[in-house]
């Protein structure tokens, strides 16, 4: 039906704007009054901007188990999940490696590090990256109460998936349990939109706290990484994504772009993939048209491990950081950067500012000095809103062609410039 009320997009993105405003308006005018420090921008906003993340993350555990059991016990059969695993890791794989080779092409041709001034780079403490068997062996749960407790989402993923098997061959004692479980994920669905509506405050509080205190100096003196990354994220958004949606599933990337609108604000405003599930997962199944079967598997674990935004940031922060101390790069340098920040990336967590702890593993990989970190860490915030925007979009677009090619996703849907949106 067609109505005056603005749509959530709408007023979420407003919200953002404000707030960006709201922001700047504090920084440049109320920067020394204590009361609108003390009251407003680490009172108000702070609180406001804390409540909306938590109610965001409180729904991430319960929405991934649920949807996902849901998901999984009304697959056909074992060889169907197999095959949705397959497809659904290989495309992450391939996008994230497309887009790190971008990046370092993009950081080559601009070369953004040359002449940089080292005064900067101070200190900074390396972490030791998990081995890949490691990485592999902490997806299996030995007490899935605590994977949950933790937040553990491959953790929570793989049980989900075996419980989920075992409901669907489990008669009809399975089927009372799939019943019930569809009914939970109705309710939480709902529960989901209900948070929805206070998103254009929630991203007010975040955009106004956040735009009051970030130091733009920093962006001025690193400008020109600042811009080739934030274009290389571009880039890769709408050349790669369009062109992988088009040939993958013949289906249009400015309808993609505009239903996606409403995930990337939250991803943008969160800098959290996780945070953003419930947003992701309510896009791809109401708007998208993607069936939860698809969707609550590729969403959650694409939220996890495909961060093509992260990985383009690994990728021109190694080479700036090498122009910067004037280290030269082989080819064979080159191929370890794609590999290790392909599994940099997998390995980075869905929430703010890990990715650039993970660029740690990347720069000993290739021997650059860890300290190269300190000289970008002041921008990272704005670029880290970036690349979460462009993460879950990558997450999307693979949910959309791996939905495609196994006939569960509802073009009509995708279509259709309204669906989802009498919900609100
Ligand atoms: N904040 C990013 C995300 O949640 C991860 C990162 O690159 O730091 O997707």
């Amino acid at each position: 039906a067609v109505k005056n009320k603005m749509s959530l997009t709408k007023k979420v993105l407003i919200g953002m704007g404000i707030g960006i405003f709201t922001g700047f308006l504090i920084r440049t005018i109320f920067a020394d009054v204590a009361f609108v420090q003390d009251y407003i921008v680490n009172g108000l906003f702070y609180v406001g901007g804390k409540i909306f993340i938590a109610t965001l993350k409180m729904l991430v555990v319960p929405l991934i188990f649920v949807s996902l059991v849901c998901g999984t016990s009304s697959l056909k059969d074992m060889s169907t999940l197999g095959r949705l695993g397959g497809k659904t890791l290989s495309f992450y794989m391939v996008t994230t490696a497309i887009a790190i080779s971008l990046a370092i092409l993009m950081a080559n041709i601009f070369e953004p590090g040359v002449g940089i001034d080292l005064a900067q780079a101070t200190t900074f403490a390396s972490k030791e990256a998990p081995s890949l068997g490691d990485v592999i062996i902490n997806m299996f749960p030995t007490n899935p109460i605590s994977s949950m407790a933790e937040g553990n989402t491959l953790q929570i993923i793989v049980f989900a998936i075996l419980f989920g098997v075992a409901v669907s061959s489990s008669g009809s004692a399975g089927e009372r349990i799939a019943a019930t479980f569809f009914d939970l994920n109705k309710v939480i669905m709902k529960l989901v939109v209900m948070l929805m509506n206070i998103a254009p405050y929630g991203v007010f509080f975040l955009m106004a706290k956040l735009f009051s205190e970030i130091g733009l100096d920093a962006i001025f003196n690193l400008i020109n990484y600042f811009l080739v990354l934030s274009a290389t994220l571009i880039l890769h958004a709408l050349i790669t994504y369009s062109t992988f949606l088009k040939v993958f599933t013949g289906l249009s990337p400015v309808k993609f772009f505009k239903k996606m609108e409403t995930a990337i604000t939250f991803a943008f405003s969160t800098a959290s993939s996780n945070a953003t599930i419930p947003v992701t997962l309510e896009t791809a199944t109401k708007y998208l048209g993607v069936n939860n079967k698809v969707a609550s598997f590729t969403v959650p674990l694409g939220a996890t491990i495909n961060m093509d935004g992260t990985a383009i940031m690994q990728g021109v922060a190694t080479v700036f950081i090498a122009q910067a101390f004037n280290i030269d790069l082989t080819l064979s340098d080159y191929a370890a950067v794609i590999m290790t920040a392909t599994l940099a990336s997998v390995g980075t967590a869905g929430v703010p500012g890990v990715g650039l702890i993970m660029l740690a593993m990347v720069l000993n990989q290739v021997g650059l000095p860890v300290e190269g970190i300190a000289m970008i860490i002041g921008v990272d915030r704005l670029l880290d809103m970036i690349r979460t925007a462009v993460n879950i979009t990558g997450d999307s677009v693979v949910t959309c062609i791996v939905a495609k090619s196994e006939g569960e996703m509802d073009v009509d849907v995708f279509n259709d410039p309204n669906a989802g949106r009498n919900e609100e």
